[in-house]
């Protein structure tokens, strides 16, 4: 290692990225630079821009320059799929990756995002098993979101989203991967939340609303909604604090944001390139470390 921010390379630095389209933006160099110097693992890791059509030269190419891991983002976590030497089968049924761990002949790929979530909630003292879980938006989380309900044992999942199709087609996979006889899974048009039965739900949000810059957005505006939900996890995670958020706090809820979900989903991976074990005190530093990246106090 060397000073201050600076790493020193060599022959025997290994090297980790992640590849996407955009990926200029990314927080992810933050949180692995800061627990590899951390660790003193001679490691670095690398954003790459892959072009349009370059996801399988991208994941070869990666694997023929011995790269020890790569993070996927947007748009190729299914893309990678097919160049895969093996995939995890929490990551199958999901149907995406977000992380390739070199094996002997190729990349074995994994889903950090649900873990990375889940590991989020745990920490904040959120649990699903028993729970009414909510989820607003039908896109490629809020599926994966669905799979992890239905998995760590909620009793009901409604998804609520825009266009109905969408949430009906989730909540008809996820019903078949519930236990013999259970059903636990409904959906919702969001124009049609003021009829939601019950009225105490781990409401989570995963539709694109209020996202940067859009940020006085909220997919609901309706308070008499907001009463119903205990606790709220926004997955938009820029802004840090978002107008979901502060309606569920408004009425009388618990909020919690995206941002620990990036964090974990990155130390997941990290732990599956290393085999390192990242405690509670790396966690924060790491945390701090993409904060400030991204000029959060
Ligand atoms: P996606 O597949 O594009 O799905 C977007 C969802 O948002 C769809 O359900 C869409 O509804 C809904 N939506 C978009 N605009 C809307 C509007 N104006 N009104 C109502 N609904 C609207 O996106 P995704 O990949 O699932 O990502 C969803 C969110 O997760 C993003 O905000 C992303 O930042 C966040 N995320 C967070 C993390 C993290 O680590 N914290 C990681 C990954 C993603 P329709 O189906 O009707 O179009």
């Amino acid at each position: 290692m060397g000073g201050k921010g600076f790493m020193k390379i060599d022959g025997y630095t290994r090297v980790c990225g992640v590849m996407g389209n955009p990926v200029e933006h990314t927080m992810s160099p933050a949180i692995h630079n800061t627990l590899a110097q951390a660790l003193g693992e001679n490691l670095v890791y690398i954003p790459f821009h892959v072009p349009a059509g370059h996801a399988g030269d991208a994941v070869r190419g990666a694997y023929a320059l011995n790269l020890l891991g790569m993070n996927v983002t947007v748009p190729y976590k299914r893309d990678v799929v097919p160049f895969l030497k093996e995939i995890d089968p929490l990551a199958e049924t999901i149907g995406a990756v977000n992380t390739l761990v070199r094996t002997e002949g190729g990349f074995k790929g994994y889903n950090t995002d649900m873990p990375g979530l889940y590991r989020a909630m745990s920490e904040d003292g959120v649990g699903i098993e028993g729970e009414d879980v909510l989820i607003l938006g039908a896109g490629g989380v809020a599926r994966a979101v669905a799979i992890l309900a239905v998995r760590k044992g909620a009793r009901r999942i409604l998804i609520l989203n825009r266009t109905l199709e969408k949430a009906q087609r989730i909540a008809r996979e996820v019903n078949g991967l519930a236990p013999a006889g259970v059903q636990p899974a409904s959906a919702l048009a969001l124009e049609e939340c003021a009829t939601l039965p019950g009225d105490r739900y781990l409401a989570i949000q995963a539709t694109n609303v209020g996202m940067f810059p859009k940020t006085e957005d909220a997919v609901i505006e309706d308070a008499a909604f907001y009463r119903k939900v205990h606790t709220g996890y926004d997955l938009v995670f820029n802004p840090p604090r978002t107008r979901f958020m502060a309606l569920v706090e408004e009425n009388g809820g618990r909020a919690f944001g995206g941002l620990k979900m990036l964090l974990y989903q990155g130390i997941i991976a990290y732990e599956l390139w290393t085999g390192a074990q990242v405690d509670a005190g790396l966690a924060e530093k790491a945390y701090a470390a993409m904060k400030e990246a991204m000029h959060i106090s």
